[in-house]
């Protein structure tokens, strides 16, 4: 007999290529009349698209979202805003610019629109973070869910293939982890499976083509899922570390995933056999152990897969290490240092996992 608990994200998701197209209908079915439209710097023509769709609906843009959500950019936004009576935000973008309509969203409690243009999945959590003076503290709300999703693969297709990849790893890690979580219910489990298995195929197209719509397609409705999984499912060790590793020492927070999780996934491989079956499974390599796969994976994608190339430090390791064991957490396989020390070691050095 199984015992769960699955409890529904309260998002409209609407999905598909031209879907941005809808953007002045779901502004209206929410009844934002003056939007403020936020990105990074170099999403800004993507913003534009989206004034330009408003029609008079749109209150201007804000194009300073960054990386960690700096406590600076969010007062800065919330000037600019509030000084506009915004009644709603777009956040077109990666996880910065979520992140960024996340923290204004927790202050404001105003409703807002998401329309990613990574996989970092983001979107579908209530978790957010604010950097202030080098920290990044992240809390939990409700109200910083987005009220509709727009997922539309075609404002991917620019998304340069490196990022394409390692942020779809960052995905995968989201699924992959959910899928020992102590609290995963058998939704999320299928979800995470899917997930994988539709990100893996298409970023395994999108290497011999950015353009491919289809391998777009894949990417994005893989991510959408990933992210219900982390959104879902306590996340463990892998996740610990990524944060670690960013936080402490800087790292590319996707790279960072795409690195560590073929050695957390072995760290955890003997205690969660099923795992590692749907892993294996859903990256089309029943016969190979989940860690093997998934390294292959970052060969055959060609990305970054040690820590060195990364330009972490190797005499920042033994600190990473106290880092991640410092917190009790809940983890399929007790966390203790020495361990810890030896998986930031094969993950340094790029090490293919032996089982
Ligand atoms: P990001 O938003 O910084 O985007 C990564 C890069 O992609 C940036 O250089 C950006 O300019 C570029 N980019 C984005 N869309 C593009 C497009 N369509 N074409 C070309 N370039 C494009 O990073 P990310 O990896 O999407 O997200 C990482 C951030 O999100 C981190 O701060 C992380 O902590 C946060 N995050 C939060 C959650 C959560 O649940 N709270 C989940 C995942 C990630």
């Amino acid at each position: 007999m199984q015992h769960f608990i699955y409890t529904a994200q309260p998002i409209r998701v609407c999905f598909g290529n031209g879907i941005l197209h809808n953007i002045a209908a779901e502004a209206d079915a929410l009844g934002m009349k003056k939007i403020f439209i936020l990105s990074t710097p170099g999403q800004r023509h993507l913003a534009e698209k989206v004034v330009h769709l408003l029609a008079e609906r749109a209150n201007g843009i804000y194009d300073q979202a960054k990386m960690h959500v700096p406590i600076e950019i969010v007062e800065d936004a919330l000037n600019i805003t509030t000084q506009s009576s915004a009644d709603g935000y777009v956040a077109i973008g990666g996880g910065s610019t979520i992140g960024l309509a996340k923290a204004l969203a927790s202050k404001t409690q105003l409703p807002f629109i998401a329309i990613p243009s990574t996989y970092s999945g983001s979107e579908m959590t209530m978790v957010y973070g604010i950097t202030s003076q080098g920290l990044k503290t992240t809390n939990k709300d409700p109200h910083v869910l987005p009220k509709t999703v727009l997922y539309d693969p075609e404002l991917s297709l620019n998304l340069p293939y490196a990022i394409s990849a390692s942020s779809g790893l960052n995905a995968i890690a989201h699924a992959a982890e959910g899928l020992y979580a102590q609290d995963i219910n058998p939704v999320s489990a299928l979800m995470a499976e899917e997930g994988i298995r539709a990100m893996a195929a298409g970023l395994r197209r999108l290497q011999k083509s950015t353009q491919d719509l289809q391998a777009r397609n894949d990417c994005l409705y893989g991510a959408w899922l990933c992210g219900m999984v982390l959104a879902s499912a306590g996340m463990a060790l892998h996740h610990k570390l990524c944060h670690t590793l960013g936080g402490s020492f800087n790292l590319p927070h996707a790279d960072t995933h795409a690195v560590i999780l073929p050695h957390s996934i072995a760290y955890n491989a003997s205690a969660a056999p099923e795992a590692m079956n749907r892993i294996s499974r859903a990256l089309g390599q029943p016969q190979d152990p989940a860690p093997i796969a998934l390294f292959d994976l970052l060969q055959e994608l060609g990305i970054a897969h040690s820590l060195k190339a990364l330009e972490l430090k190797e005499e920042n390791l033994d600190q990473a290490a106290r880092l991640a064991v410092a917190n009790a957490y809940w983890n399929p396989r007790p966390v203790e240092f020495d361990s810890v020390r030896q998986l930031l070691d094969h993950a340094f050095h790029g090490k293919r996992p032996t089982q």
